[in-house]
């Protein structure tokens, strides 16, 4: 439920639902609660996802009366766009969105010519886990997003990518926040994602990434779905890690790997580690070979990244001699591993360089 937006009255207005919020059944209660055949609810369904409308109006095909009550009661989310930036090669775009209550949050848009055209976005404004290396997690905790706050926020990318004919291919939730911290609306968004009559994203086409957080890891294991798993590593031992990640302590490696050889014993599923490469800290002979050993046999591929530049943390990423020497001990252990080209750093739309740098100038 959100305020109406725009409207400026002394008598306090209803709350409107934002049709986003709502699964495909939730949908078709509400419109047959008014009295309308189910059929009306697979349209609208079609106009939000199929056609991905911003205006009730352009929903043709409804009666005039149902539109009315749509626009007297509901809207369409209410992103707002404050500021997109491009990076220099082009190729990454990265939007400030004010949600209704003010919050801005960021999304951003890759582009890998001819091949994949994948959004990274947020579920939370914030991120309570503090990882002393990301921006997001260095500006704390604001809120949750609800399913039609994260859903929306693929739909404005996808809107984005159709005006120029291409089409959506890919879904990182890697944004700011952290996805298993925000479960329910997490999965719900998910859901609308990969629906065949809507935004139509391959399962395998989505990833989801994880701080750690084992219990949801296990409930994940038990979803049915096909969407990918990614963990951040970024260190094999508990000393190490618990320095960069505080989540450590609570879940402690043993715990999460525990998690994760059950999710692929589950799932049948191969998992990625993501590991930060930062210079002198996770980038030794030592971590590599503990990573090496934590690993070896595992269904499982690392993704490395050297390290993105944040305001709050003095570490940078490692040298392009210590990352080869990590990926060497890496195979030696027969545990597959490629350096991720690092993206739009020149806008601060990199890894872990999400923060709401526009701040609620509502
Ligand atoms: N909260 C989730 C997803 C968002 S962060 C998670 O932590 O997994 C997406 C990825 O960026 C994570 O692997 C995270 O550890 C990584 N990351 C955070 N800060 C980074 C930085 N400064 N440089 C490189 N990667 C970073
Ligand atoms: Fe949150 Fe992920 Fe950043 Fe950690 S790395 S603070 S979990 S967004």
């Amino acid at each position: 439920m959100k305020p109406r937006q725009g409207v400026s009255s002394e008598v306090p207005m209803p709350d409107l639902i934002n049709l986003y919020d709502l699964g495909r059944d939730e949908l078709a209660d509400l419109i047959m609660g008014w009295g309308e055949p189910r059929y009306r609810a697979d349209q609208v369904w079609q106009w939000l996802y199929g056609h991905k409308v911003t205006l009730i109006d352009e929903m043709h095909n409804l009666p005039r009366s149902l539109r009315e009550r749509l626009a007297a009661e509901t809207c369409l989310g209410g992103l707002e766009l404050v500021r997109e930036m491009r990076s220099s090669d082009g190729e990454t775009r990265k939007y400030a969105l004010r949600l209704s209550d003010g919050q801005i949050i960021e999304s951003v848009l890759m582009e890998y010519a001819g091949v994949r055209r994948t959004a990274c976005i947020s579920t939370q404004a914030g991120c309570a886990m503090g990882c002393v290396f990301c921006a997001t997690g260095q500006m704390g905790f604001a809120r949750h997003l609800s399913a039609g706050e994260i859903v929306e926020q693929v739909l404005y990318i996808a809107r984005v990518l159709e005006a120029d004919g291409e089409r959506l291919s890919n879904v990182v939730l890697m944004g700011m926040g952290e996805p298993f911290h925000n479960y329910e609306a997490t999965l719900a968004a998910i859901r609308r994602m990969i629906d065949p009559d809507g935004l139509e994203i391959g399962q395998r086409h989505i990833t989801v990434s994880t701080v750690g957080l084992v219990p949801a890891i296990r409930r994940f294991a038990g979803e049915g779905l096909q969407v990918r798993l990614a963990i951040s590593l970024h260190a094999a031992t508990d000393e190490e890690r618990s320095a960069l990640l505080p989540v450590n302590r609570r879940y402690p490696i043993a715990e999460v790997m525990a998690a994760v050889r059950d999710y692929i014993a589950r799932t049948g599923r191969r998992v990625t580690f993501e590991w930060a490469l930062i210079d002198g800290q996770n980038d030794t002979p030592e971590q590599a070979h503990a990573l090496g050993k934590l690993l070896a046999g595992l269904l499982c591929h690392v993704n490395l990244i050297p390290l993105n530049p944040t305001s709050g943390y003095t570490g940078g990423p490692a040298s392009a001699g210590r990352i080869e020497r990590f990926v060497r001990i890496l195979e030696s252990y027969h545990v597959p591993a490629t350096v991720r080209v690092r993206r739009g750093i020149d806008i601060h739309a990199g890894c872990g360089q999400l923060k709401a740098a526009v701040m609620a100038s509502k």
